[in-house]
């Protein structure tokens, strides 16, 4: 049955490769998908999957039913894109100004449509049934997947899978974690209240620049002196906004930042411990701040018997030279939710071109997937599913 599936996702891989190129000239991003789940919605009722549009607003949920009883397994793929304007020389170079699939959520759309399909024609010897998630807005919080489970679709799934095309893995590689895999992904605002006046009397005021950066300096000690070093956290600022004339003393600082995680205790003491640091030196300056904590996404935390068994189909399934048992990783990914609700396994197929010099990474006005990836990404889904089916 797998050397069929993979005969035929060999057959479709130019479809595969058509549909991601047309993806990727219209990207639409996050909230603001129309054509694209509507594209998605067409391609599944063509192959008479039941469809359900607009799930948790814009998602799109298809159900392939097996002609024999078995578990329901849900696949999933997100299809939003960034607002990057694409910087890259090639003929399937976006038409949308200042848009672009810059995380090869287009390969993840094309991938698992065009599994669809060879699952389909496979129908009469699946035992179960498969869900195909279509996910809206996973690039940006609070995000696409928690809708979409509010709205039903995980409802009578056993287990989900899914992967991330990797464009810094070399191709052929797989690599997944059992247990952490991504990190929780918050964000932070700091508004220092200061006092200004002229630069040349600094004794009258209360310099909400000096203060901002003694919080930056100080909350820079929390991970190295305050959390456990055997906990993983990251603290960084991306943002430090006080705009005056050169010879002005500073009236306010707003300061941004963002907190990785994995742990949940680890989490709430950052949180804590900032709240402590910024009110301290604010105060200890005689002046005032304040602190906001914007949790985001949670943790990827994969089931441990669905990441092994992951693993052997992964190992065994044609194309994939290498599984690698990695270490988990800071970036965040909203697919912890399906991992909150039913069990399940996520994990990254290596996407790198192998003659590339350089491999951009995610998010680059430059990014691009080497798309053979696809097939291998498509493949250990679609032998997940077998496999999941195999002794019902
Ligand atoms: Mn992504």
């Amino acid at each position: 049955m797998k050397n069929l599936l993979h005969e035929k996702l060999t057959e479709y891989y130019g479809e595969m490769i058509d549909i991601r190129r047309h993806l990727h000239q219209y990207p639409e991003i996050s909230f603001e998908e129309v054509e694209t789940p509507a594209y998605i919605s067409s391609y599944h009722k063509q192959l008479g999957h039941e469809v359900r549009e607009n799930v948790g607003r814009r998602g799109v949920v298809a159900k392939l039913k097996g002609s024999k009883p078995g578990p329901t397994v849900a696949l999933r793929a997100d299809f939003d894109a960034l607002p990057i304007q694409d910087a890259k020389d090639v003929p399937y170079k976006s038409k949308v100004p200042g848009a672009m699939h810059a995380c090869g959520h287009d390969g993840h759309t094309a991938l698992l449509l065009v599994l669809a399909k060879a699952l389909n024609e496979m129908k009469e010897q699946l035992h179960g049934d498969v869900v195909f998630i279509h996910q809206f807005a996973e690039e940006l919080a609070p995000g696409g997947a928690k809708p979409m489970i509010e709205d039903g679709c995980l409802d009578g799934v056993d287990v989900i899978y899914g992967t991330h095309l990797w464009a810094t893995t070399p191709l052929g590689k797989i690599e997944y974690n059992e247990g952490p895999l991504m990190a929780a992904a918050d964000r932070f605002q700091i508004t220092v209240q200061g006092k200004g006046g002229h630069g040349a009397q600094p004794h009258y005021t209360k310099d909400a620049i000096v203060i901002g950066s003694q919080i930056v300096q100080s909350i820079q000690n929390i991970v190295s002196r305050r959390v456990d070093p055997m906990e993983p956290a990251v603290i960084s600022f991306g943002s430090f906004k006080s705009l005056n004339a050169f010879n002005v003393i500073a009236d306010k600082a707003e300061l941004e930042g963002t907190v990785r995680t994995f742990s949940e205790d680890i989490q709430q003491q950052i949180q804590n411990d900032m709240k402590e640091v910024v009110q301290g030196v604010a105060a200890s300056f005689g002046a005032k701040a304040t602190f906001e904590y914007f949790p985001g996404y949670p943790a990827v935390i994969n089931h441990e018997k669905e990441a092994k068994f992951l693993h052997k189909v992964a190992e065994n399934s044609l194309g994939i030279e290498e599984v690698e048992h990695t270490r988990p990783q800071m970036g965040g990914e909203d697919f912890s939710y399906y991992l909150r609700t039913v069990k399940g396994a996520f994990f990254f197929t290596g996407a790198q071109n192998p003659e590339w010099d350089i491999a951009y990474p995610h998010h680059h006005p430059n990014f691009d997937i080497d798309e053979r990836a696809m097939l291998k990404g498509a493949t250990i889904l679609g032998n997940i599913v077998l496999s999941t089916f195999e002794g019902n």
